[in-house]
């Protein structure tokens, strides 16, 4: 091959253009001969500074590549998903764990009182006390989140997170269920 032919290809392969064969036939110049390989990388650092992009000397495989790339990049988004409906599903089974969790030691708290059948309904009535106890706590509680905390940075925070919760669920549920094939 003449310089000017290895010149001619390098040309190519800076468009991208250079067929797997062409690319060959350049490598093998480029091994033998000091003055084009020195052309080359003059060429190459050129069309870096030009385009700010790394040039392609060898699109052998090429698509191969961007198409493995393509399914690496898809995965932070798959993960960001994932992460999304685990912080979701722990903030929902908190939201359900702890009312849960002070129902159970309201109960637990009323039924080991002194035992006995008749003690039982002196028990559900306290435990009934209690329940109207803790609504009242729950309710007061609730006014003054409401009142004397909304726009604080806590009160903000819970409710983004609930409303992320609320998305990432509802993304998933509208998703179309899969299509079953019946099989047989
Ligand atoms: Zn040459």
């Amino acid at each position: 091959m003449t310089h000017e032919e290895a010149f001619s290809l390098m040309m190519d392969a800076l468009d991208g253009a250079l067929a797997p064969a062409g690319a060959d036939r350049l490598e093998q110049h480029l091994a033998a001969c000091t003055g084009c390989r020195a052309e080359w990388s003059a060429l190459q650092l050129v069309d870096d500074l030009l385009a700010g992009a790394p040039t392609i000397p060898a699109p052998a495989g090429f698509a191969g590549r961007v198409s493995a790339r393509l399914v690496a990049a898809s995965w932070p988004r798959t993960l960001g998903a994932l992460f999304t409906l685990s912080v979701g599903s722990v903030a929902a089974l908190l939201t359900v764990a702890v009312p849960a969790a002070v129902v159970l030691i309201a109960t637990w708290a009323a039924l080991s009182q002194p035992a006995g059948f008749a003690q039982l309904a002196i028990g559900l009535q306290q435990l009934a006390r209690m329940g109207g106890a803790v609504l009242g706590a729950s309710r007061t509680t609730l006014r003054i989140l409401l009142v004397e905390t909304t726009g604080s940075p806590l009160f903000l925070s819970w409710a983004v997170a609930l409303g992320l919760v609320l998305a990432a669920w509802a993304h998933v549920l509208g998703r179309p269920a899969p299509v079953r094939v019946r099989g047989r």
